[in-house]
């Protein structure tokens, strides 16, 4: 056997975390049980009072999970890693596990749509406040500072505009105060950025993305310490039941072993399409980290190896204008996911920041004329010409 701290990453993304059952199978298990059996009542009881180690039952222990999730700790050069059924289930696992009543917690304005929504309806009813801060505003995060700030929490970049913020500064600020720093990073895969190396306490992942790729399956991932992980965040999952499905796990394992591949294409295909956009007469702004024009470019550069598959815009105009350029389209797909080999087009506005009120959307920079595109893996020159069939009527 290999020992996995000689490798490189391209080598841990395909072997890491693999074990072999006595049947010598050379791709991975997928081990499709709910329970595990012991050789007596002795083996029954010893592994009941142990912690992750052997098998019991798949809602905590199974061998295809438990290779997702060594392969994927492995990338994100994480000491521990539990696999959680979504991407929302890793976020409510981390709240749940790592917070308590009276907790408060500062949160970027710019996340996730149903992120914000577990803060204000679930635990706020469980008495953790929470403060909501511009995400490339260091001033303000540390003036939301209070002494019973026990996590702060984040999305770089953010959905859909691509906002930077300093990972490193903010985890020295939240340990300056006694807190965990948070770092949801699914836009970038441990491929582009490693938030755990830059300070940061705790990486949750919607494995749903760029993990799986391909659109396939619901999955997430919260990875860490030891120290943390496998207490809080393990025996929550344990307790409550928001696990990976093995099935699920099966096709992650696969996902991460073309991850990087995949990411380097996605990023170039979108670092293309976003200048091929700005030079477009129809288009008002771009929305690209790689961009020269983008507020954050430097801190992206620094910070991220590449700069991600996801481009937002505006056009010339307001909403009718945006939805007829979606509209228009033959080939890219109209719909709010993200991370596929497709390229997916939405209208953020009226559908994944449609619940925001008018105020909040302006506050958030979400216009009428914003279009968030997800760049997959066709031919560049196919993308463009679909959206060139409504933005050369604009123009
Ligand atoms: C999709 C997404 C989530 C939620 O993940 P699910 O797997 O859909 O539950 C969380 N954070 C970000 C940034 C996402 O894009």
């Amino acid at each position: 056997m290999f020992d996995e701290f000689d490798l490189g990453i391209d080598s841990l993304a395909v072997r890491a975390g693999q074990t072999r059952s006595a049947e010598g199978e050379h791709a991975e298990a997928l081990y499709l049980t709910s329970s595990f059996v012991f050789e007596n009542a002795a083996e029954a009881a010893a592994r009941f009072a142990g912690g992750r180690e052997g098998n019991i039952y798949s809602r905590f222990t199974n061998p295809t999970v438990r290779m997702f999730e060594q392969r994927l700790a492995a990338l994100e050069g994480a000491e521990s890693c539990v696999a959680t059924a979504s991407g929302m289930a890793a976020i409510l696992t981390t709240f749940m596990g790592l917070l308590k009543a009276g907790d408060h917690v500062i949160c970027s304005r710019g996340v996730f749509g149903n992120t914000t929504s577990l803060l204000n309806n679930f635990m706020a009813k469980f008495g953790v406040e929470t403060s909501y801060v511009a995400l490339t505003d260091l001033t303000a995060w540390q003036a939301a500072i209070r002494p019973n700030t026990r996590l702060l929490y984040l999305e770089t970049p953010s959905n859909p505009l691509m906002e930077t913020a300093d990972i490193r500064q903010l985890a020295d600020l939240a340990h300056a105060h006694g807190a965990w720093l948070v770092v949801d990073n699914c836009f970038c895969t441990p491929v582009l950025q490693r938030p755990l190396a830059l300070g940061a306490d705790v990486v949750v992942h919607s494995a749903t993305k760029y993990i799986d790729g391909q659109g396939r399956c619901l999955g997430g991932a919260v990875l860490g310490a030891t120290a943390l992980i496998d207490k809080d965040i393990f025996t929550f999952v344990r307790n409550a039941g928001p696990s990976m499905s093995p099935f699920n796990a099966w096709v992650f394992l696969k996902g991460l072993e073309t991850l990087r591949l995949r990411m380097q294409a996605h990023c170039a295909s979108a670092h293309a399409l976003a200048q091929w956009l700005e030079r477009h007469p129809a288009v008002a702004r771009v929305h690209y980290p790689g961009l020269p024009s983008h507020p954050q470019h430097a801190l992206a550069a620094r910070q991220q190896s590449a700069f991600g598959g996801v481009v937002s815009f505006e056009v010339r105009g307001a909403r009718a204008e945006a939805w007829g350029v979606i509209d228009a389209v033959r080939m890219l797909s109209i719909t709010g996911n993200l991370g596929d080999t497709k390229t997916t087009i939405t209208h953020p506005a009226t559908t994944t920041h449609g619940k925001l009120s008018a105020e909040q959307r302006a506050a958030a920079g979400i216009s009428e004329a914003l279009i968030r595109v997800s760049v997959g893996l066709e031919d560049l020159v196919d993308i463009q010409a679909d959206l060139a069939r409504g933005l050369d009527r604009l123009a």
